[in-house]
């Protein structure tokens, strides 16, 4: 077992290959060292050794420990210092690096290997006494909370007294005695609240921070975070072991953040902030707020603090150099981290940047222009669910604004809710189904929750790469942050504007588009889909082999499945068609009614009104196929239930309350949706599934001499478990097709097929597929009938059933695979032996679920239906599963 990579001096054990070994930021450093790019040398420590520390119960084996010490013996060599020396000391940074990026979410310690003497020699060293005590405070207060477990506010408020007792506002005018002064406070604190003292042995400080980084992985936050994006815990943390390279060295020295393209728009322009004589995580932390590295930048945002570019040309030109080389090689858009000592460039990180869905959309169409990618890299990059952030409504421009502050647009939508502070206070509000937006001066990884719990989040503090703005477009929740005009009284729960002030519960609109806070709720607008979603949608749909249609009933659906480029419907679930008003009542008299010949009468005033519908709808979809069901939902839905609504309904129809209840009564059911419904319904009043044919026929006759396009209708039977069902059903609309071709003398040509909905029908498709022409998965119903779990009910147990990891995934959102796939493997591979050109399709909700979609296209069919909204999402996903 190889416990340990050296890397740095211009070569690496490692390579950007070992990634699961070495975890993101290790493999990358050994990458960009193989690359001869400036990286302060070091070692990583193997996700394996991370496992090991928990098998073992919290302890570090020592062939790990002398791994270890040689790799600091080589990181010696190229940085001719030696670690806990007291002439030119060897300092060390211990971070985290996961196999996949989880930010901030682990623990870090910069300056290691300071103590009483080394620091002294540090000063010495570096020609700067205060620089050193800077640093060593930095270290204490980072090692205390970090590895010792005394709380950071303690040091904030040491920290907080101290300057106000020498009279400072920032921590920059503190000299090197007042340092001295707040670190022998800082020792005095860890001595009484935790009974041991500060560490002066740099070894036991290493193993300490080791042992502090390994524990982290199981840490709150990063459990919640793992739980969030699917992360294994297996997988365990690489520990990156690193000489220190200082960004506050004097005004030649700084450190900054950047991403080799723009992270919210995606434009192609490196964009970054930096500031001068700090350490990186004054950057991340918001705490001072940041000047821009490029010079456009700088004038787009109106700042007066002068850029990189113009204070530091020579680093500046060299960092782009290095951007532009590690794009190409990387053919992917860098997040990077850097630091400037005394003029020299290191790099101390690269990995590939987190990106909003729009800015995705256009690297990854301009990559692909600019040759960097392929068209199909470009389509494979881009997280179909990620469009559900285009997706999000923006403010209505003709909305009028009173705007109360601004910030900066970090990330994008826009948002309306309550004024929380707190995130307990974002959850909790949640869960109650309220709205909230998050206002925080700044946020920290623990407000992981809280910024999920909430539609948007607003600070005070803090640039573009804040923790805040990096965090809220991972989400794709709308964010804006540094709205330096705002300020936030926590103790009395107030946000105070110039000009208002406002309470908790209040309520704001925040814009992420443009930075802006608003009061109260702001009318929105729906958004529209840029040049750059069309492109890959075009090069998604040259590549993909189903179809998309769409599940609607609704005209003002079909349209916007139709712009979202739905090619047909696949499901018009025509009971959602008799809810509307005027219907109901019609519907009830037919329900109602004593006998088939009251019943035929009420139909007879259905009939009219279906067709229309279909007309329009046929009318919308232009020729492309239609998928009309025939009516599924038990009866009594369509009945009131309280006494009162009886006796609204009773009044209306001239129908006796006492005889209408008992009428509700007897159409009570145990189990409804194992009872009369679907083609149940249909077998005991025919005349019910007659109309409904009729006006089909009828709807498709009259759109195609309106439209000149053809119609062909796709008529579906829900439900059925046995061929004579269908049969039954399907003699009865051929007898209707007859006449109505008969009267109107066209030809009318149509397909009759069934819905996949119960275990029976899968078994026995090749039976039923001599009579269906088509079949459609009812995956909703499916997955009921298979798991023998309640649709309707099941949220309650599932919901622990996740929690206890009986079930990975909810199985009604993500198709089970095993149970329910094999399934409609089964149907389909029965249904096409009988009948070669049998249509297959998915309406159930997972026709809208890209895992659900790959499996679709592993099971050969020919299309999958979802709402209207995740068109995109599938034909995307359809696209991707096609590779
Ligand atoms: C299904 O069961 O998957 C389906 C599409 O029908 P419904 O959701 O209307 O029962
Ligand atoms: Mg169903």
């Amino acid at each position: 077992q190889k416990w340990v990579y050296t890397f740095g001096g211009g070569s690496a054990e490692g390579s950007a290959a070992g990634r699961d070994l070495l975890g993101g930021k290790g493999a990358n450093l050994a990458e960009m060292c193989n690359l001869g790019l400036p990286v302060p040398p070091g070692l990583t420590i193997v996700t394996d050794a991370c496992a090991h520390y928990y098998a073992n119960s919290r302890t570090i084996p020592d062939s790990l420990k002398n791994e270890v010490r040689a790799g600091l013996r080589r990181m010696e060599e190229v940085t001719g210092r030696t670690f806990g020396h007291n002439e030119r000391p060897l300092l060390l940074s211990v971070r985290s690096g996961a196999r996949a990026s989880m930010p901030g979410m682990m623990d870090t310690v910069l300056n290691l290997g300071l103590t009483d003497e080394t620091v002294q020699a540090l000063g010495h060293d570096a020609g700067d006494a205060r620089f050193a005590w800077d640093s060593y405070r930095r270290f204490i207060q980072m090692y205390g909370d970090v590895v010792m477990g005394l709380d950071h506010e303690v040091f904030e408020e040491i920290l907080e007294d101290e300057k106000a007792r020498f009279g400072h506002e920032q921590d920059t005018e503190l000299s090197a005695m007042e340092w001295q002064h707040v670190i022998a406070r800082y020792k005095e604190a860890i001595a009484e609240e935790l009974g041991e003292s500060f560490p002066q042995d740099p070894e036991v400080q290493l193993w300490g921070a080791i042992g502090a980084v390994f524990s982290s992985w199981m840490n709150a936050r990063a459990v919640t975070y793992r739980t969030l994006h699917n992360i294994p815990a297996e997988w365990g943390t690489a520990v990156n072991v690193q000489a220190m390279v200082f960004g506050n060295l004097g005004n030649s020295s700084a450190t900054g953040v950047a991403f080799t393209r723009n992270p919210s728009t995606g434009d192609n322009a490196l964009y970054g902030e930096f500031l001068v004589n700090a350490q990186g995580e004054d950057v991340v932390a918001g705490i001072r707020t940041p000047q821009n590295i490029t010079e456009g930048a700088r004038i787009a945002s109106g700042s007066d603090r002068p850029s990189l570019e113009k204070l530091m040309p020579e680093a500046f030109a060299e960092f782009t150099d290095i951007c532009t080389r590690l794009e190409r090689h990387y053919r992917d858009m860098q997040d990077l981290e850097f630091t400037i000592e005394r003029g020299k460039l290191w790099m101390l990180q690269t990995r590939s940047g987190k990106r909003t869905a729009k800015a995705a959309l256009k690297m990854a169409v301009d990559m692909a222009e600019e040759g960097l990618i392929s068209k199909e890299q470009a389509v494979a990059r881009i997280d179909p669910a990620s469009l559900d952030q285009l997706l999000h409504p923006t403010i209505d421009p003709r909305a009028r604004r009173e705007v109360i502050g601004a910030g900066l647009p970090a990330s994008p939508g826009a948002a309306t809710g309550e004024i929380v502070f707190t995130s307990e206070e974002a959850v909790h509000a949640q869960e109650e189904g309220r709205k909230v937006i998050l206002v925080r001066v700044e946020t920290s990884p623990e407000d992981i929750h809280g910024m999920h719990a909430a539609e948007g989040i607003l600070t005070t503090r803090g640039g573009m790469t804040s923790h805040a703005a990096v965090v809220a477009r991972g989400m794709g929740i709308p964010c804006v942050s540094g709205a330096g005009t705002l300020r936030v009284d926590l103790r009395n729960e107030l946000l105070i504007a110039q000009g208002a002030t406002l309470k908790k519960g209040d309520v704001i609109t925040i814009d992420g588009g443009s930075g802006q806070v608003l009061k109260g709720a702001i009318p929105m607008l729906q958004p529209e889909l840029s040049g750059d979603f069309g492109r890959i949608m075009e090069w998604a749909d040259a590549t993909r082999r189903m179809k998309v249609r769409t599940n609607a009933e609704t005209p003002a659906d079909a349209r916007a499945a139709r712009s979202f480029g739905a090619e047909g419907i696949g499901l018009c679930r025509t009971e959602h068609m008799f809810f509307e008003d005027g219907r109901i009542n019609v519907m009830r008299e037919m329900i109602l009614a004593g006998d088939e010949t009251g019943r035929r009468t009420a139909l007879a005033k259905l009939l009219p009104m279906q067709r229309s519908d279909f007309v329009e709808l046929f009318e919308i979809m232009h020729g492309l196929p239609v998928t009309i069901r025939l009516l599924d939902p038990p009866l009594h839905e369509f009945l009131p239930k309280t006494d009162e609504e009886i006796a609204e309904v009773a009044a209306s129809l001239a129908f006796d309350p006492a005889e209408l209840r008992q009428r509700v009564d007897a159409l009570h059911e145990f189990n409804p949706m194992l009872g009369h419904r679907g083609c149940r319904l249909a077998i005991s009043y025919p005349e019910i599934a007659e109309m409904q044919a009729r006006a089909i026929f009828e709807a498709a006759c009259q759109a195609a001499r309106d439209t000149g396009a053809a119609v062909v209708p796709e008529i579906m039977v829900p439900l059925v478990g046995l061929k004579s069902e269908l049969d039954y059903v399907k003699a009865r609309i051929d007898a209707v097709a007859k006449e109505v071709i008969a009267e109107a003398g066209v030809e009318i040509e149509y397909l009759v097929g069934t819905m996949i909905e119960l275990p029976r029908a899968a078994l026995r498709a090749h039976v039923i597929a001599e009579s269906a022409e088509f079949f459609s998965f009812g995956t909703n119903d499916l997955t009921q009938t298979t798991f023998g779990i309640s649709r309707d009910d099941a949220s309650q147990f599932l919901t622990t059933y996740l929690q206890k990891g009986i079930v990975e995934r909810d199985p009604f959102v993500q198709l089970d695979f095993d149970g329910v796939g094999e399934l409609i493997q089964i149907a389909a591979e029965r249904g096409r032996r009988t009948r070669g050109d049998l249509k297959l399709g998915i309406c159930g909700e997972h026709g809208g679920d890209p895992a659900s979609i790959h499996f679709c296209e592993e099971a050969g069919l020919d299309y999958v239906s979802c709402s209207p909204f995740r068109v995109p999402i599938a034909r995307l996903a359809a696209a991707q599963a096609a590779f």
